[in-house]
């Protein structure tokens, strides 16, 4: 601004000190030029002087015919005409003096041979020669001639007078400032006035600058070829060393120049006065206006630095308000609304953080392991569950391709995928959303169980279309795997015990129809008295085996059809004591064979009684149960071992059985693995061994009876030192009594 204030005001006073200045050089070169046209005016004033006053001498009939003793009357009066002139003479074409005023005039061969005669006698008319020394004083001279024709104009003698160069001095430069210089130089640029150091510059060469100036001058003269007078200026530097303003102007009736040169540094004294001032303005107002614009640019250069500074703070991230309330309005205006955006940039920064902050939370806790590709398929962003789901570090994770070496996926067959068949690929590739697909996750211990994961992908789009990420995400479906595994597991084993039971029960059909015929007609025979005595003993076994088999094949029937669900039970509300009184009784000789205490606990103090007791049962079937189990105690048993029954009730409001009948002996006890496989049909566990009768169908009997009635029989026990068989019931008028049990299981 300042610049551009200051630019035109100091171009505008430089012009004006241009003008000033071209001013005074005109008005210098004027005064030069006056100088000029005076000297020469005054020049051909006095040369005009001379050719009259010639012409009039050359007129008079007694120079005409060249008389020489008519030379003192002429040269007499020619002194009155003009006594200016020094010395007035008549020569010859030849060069021979016929009259003159020296006593001894120049010799003839002299004059005619001297340049000044020779250009002379060619003239028409009057003529100035140029400057010469004189023949007789030896002095720089100029002579001015004239010619003297005969009545047929035939030039017969020379009219010859010489100029007083010194008294042309006084008169053309008497009046001139010392300071000037005036001057008049013949056609050879020789000097012939000077207006100061006459004597020692006459007849010397103009310096080179006047010549050339001098020699322009002539050129233009030729040019311009007219008579009159033409000028010329330039500047230069005269012999003295001092700088002038030069005028040259031509002086007519002759080839001479004047020379008036006026000094450059006199002459532009005002102007230099002027320009110093001038100048000197100009400076103090570009100080002050430096000055006023170092202040300035010094109020505004530092708040603008300042709004630099925090700028660049800003730039590395330091969001901190911090530029600077000062300098100009405008400026300071800027800096508040430069704080006001780093404030918002600030919140908008921090609001990112917490959306951040909030999405990695999400992401973290999401159930789902997430894991974003860039382009080139490089992971980019994942989860923590997606490096415990794949195992990997988040190190290994981080910018490895999506086929790691640390694991790959194998397909529901347990055929391995081809990397480019990954999810990930297959969204890459197709930049469309993946259908869930379920895999299973190979880690380096092949061996190891596979982490079987469903897997979504879906491309990132930008707004062009163009594909920025792909995301995939990993849901662990192992143990929804597992279970459809064990389910269909279940399912397979389920419809192979159906099989088994539909084959045993159609077996057990046919086995008991011809069983039935076998032990029919054996107690047919057995009813003959005629029969043999050891015929009878025999058909007795028969009969005995027959119905043992019936029996066993009942038994196995009976299982088959529970399991299997052909046969539901009916129960009822079944007083227990009574039926476990019975049991105990029918018991009672066996354990007396075997020598084995049998006996019933009665309730504890604060136990409910059991004569009230009913529980829900088929009390057939319940007997059948109670009787096994005890039978089995007394079996399996040592001698004068104990055998004890106990009802223990739950108290009213619980689920599942509320009363179980343990049956407690001291017996030989089951080991785990004998526990494991104790309800097995045909599995004695290892009684086959001890001598003790049995077909190892009566415990699995039993259970599937118990569980027909809802209930359901366990074990506890130690190999050695007895074991505790409980039968879990129903009690009758539990808030479930009265219902129907469940079939069996
Ligand atoms: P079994 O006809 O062999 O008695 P069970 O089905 O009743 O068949 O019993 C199966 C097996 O369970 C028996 O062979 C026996 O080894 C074992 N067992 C049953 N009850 C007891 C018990 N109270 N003490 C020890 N072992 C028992």
């Amino acid at each position: 601004m300042l610049a551009i204030c200051l630019v035109p005001a100091v171009a505008g006073a430089m012009l004006y000190l241009n003008h000033l200045r071209d001013t005074a050089l005109h008005d210098a070169y004027r005064a030069a030029d006056l100088v000029a046209i005076g000297t020469s005016d005054r020049l051909r004033w006095l040369l005009q002087d001379a050719e009259a006053m010639l012409a009039l001498v050359a007129a008079r009939p007694q120079v005409r015919t060249a008389d020489p003793t008519a030379c003192d009357p002429i040269l007499a009066e020619f002194r009155v005409i003009s006594p200016a002139f020094k010395t007035l003479s008549l020569r010859l074409t030849d060069g021979r003096s016929l009259c003159s005023e020296l006593p001894q005039p120049p010799s003839q061969q002299s004059v005619a041979a001297s340049p000044w005669f020779q250009a002379a006698i060619r003239q028409p008319g009057f003529h100035a020669s140029d400057g010469h020394l004189g023949a007789v004083r030896q002095e720089w001279t100029v002579r001015m001639t004239y010619p003297v024709k005969d009545a047929s104009g035939q030039t017969v003698a020379l009219l010859v007078t010489p100029l007083d160069l010194r008294q042309l001095q006084e008169r053309l430069f008497a009046q001139l400032p010392a300071a000037n210089l005036g001057a008049v130089v013949d056609a050879a640029n020789r000097v012939l006035v000077r207006s100061t150091r006459q004597d020692e510059r006459a007849g010397k060469p103009a310096v080179e600058m006047v010549a050339q100036g001098i020699d322009a001058l002539r050129q233009d003269a030729r040019h311009a070829g007219v008579r009159a007078p033409v000028s010329r200026q330039f500047p230069g530097i005269g012999i003295d060393g001092v700088r002038r303003l030069f005028v040259v102007r031509t002086v007519p009736m002759s080839d001479w120049v004047v020379v008036s040169g006026v000094p450059e540094d006199q002459t532009l004294q005002d102007y230099y006065a002027t320009r110093n001032r001038g100048v000197a303005l100009i400076l103090a107002v570009l100080l002050a206006a430096g000055l006023a614009a170092w202040r300035v640019s010094r109020g505004i250069r530092l708040p603008i630095l300042g709004l630099a500074a925090a700028a660049r703070s800003v730039a590395r991230g330091d969001l901190a308000p911090c530029a600077p309330d000062a300098g100009p309005t405008e400026v300071r205006e800027v800096a508040r609304e430069f704080n006001s955006m780093v404030v918002a940039t600030a919140e908008a920064r921090e609001r990112l953080r917490a959306s951040e902050r909030e999405y990695r939370t999400l992401l973290q806790n999401l159930p789902v392991a997430v894991v974003s590709h860039a382009r080139d398929g490089s992971v980019e962003l994942f989860n923590d569950r997606a490096c415990a789901l794949l195992r990997m570090t988040p190190e290994q994770m981080k910018g490895t391709a999506a086929d790691s070496p640390v694991w790959h996926f194998v397909d529901a067959r347990g055929q391995r995928v081809e990397p480019h068949d990954y999810p990930v690929a297959r969204v890459l590739r197709t930049r469309l959303p993946l259908s869930p697909q379920t895999f299973g996750i190979v880690g380096a211990d092949a061996a190891a169980a596979h982490t079987w994961v469903l897997v979504t992908g879906y491309p990132q789009l930008d707004d062009a279309g163009s594909l920025l990420h792909a995301v995939v995400a990993f849901v662990d479906i192992s143990a929804q795997h597992e279970a459809e595994q064990l389910r269909l597991a279940k399912e397979s084993a389920e419809a192979a015990s159906q099989a088994k039971s539909d084959f045993l029960s159609r077996l057990s059909h046919e086995l008991r129809t011809p069983l039935n015929a076998i032990n029919g007609f054996s107690q047919l025979i057995l009813m003959d008295p005629q029969l043999q005595a050891d015929r009878r003993v025999q058909l007795g076994h028969v009969l005995s085996a027959g119905e043992h088999l019936l029996t066993l094949i009942n038994q196995v029937l009976d299982i088959s059809s529970i399991e299997s669900g052909q046969q539901s039970v009916a129960t009822q509300a079944v007083p227990l004591a009574p039926l476990l009184e019975t049991c105990v009784e029918i018991c009672r000789p066996l354990a007396q064979a075997k020598a084995v205490e049998l006996a019933v606990a009665a309730p504890g103090p604060g136990e409910p009684d059991l004569a009230p007791l009913r529980v829900q049962a088929d009390p057939t079937r319940l007997r059948q149960v109670v009787m096994n189990l005890l039978s089995n105690a007394v079996k399996y048993n040592r001698p004068q071992g104990r055998v004890s029954l106990a009802v223990r009730q739950d108290p009213a409001g619980g689920e599942g059985p509320d009363v179980h009948v343990d049956i407690t002996d001291s017996g030989i006890g089951l080991a785990p693995t004998q526990l494991d496989r104790l309800f097995e049909p045909f599995n004695r566990v290892g009684a086959e061994r001890t001598g003790v009768e049995g077909h190892g169908l009566g415990l699995a009997h039993s259970r599937a009876l118990a569980r027909s009635m809802g209930g359901e029989i366990t074990v506890t026990s130690q190999p050695g030192q007895g074991s505790c068989f409980m039968l879990h019931l129903h009690r009758a008028d539990a808030p479930n009594a009265g219902q129907k049990p469940s079939r069996a299981l």
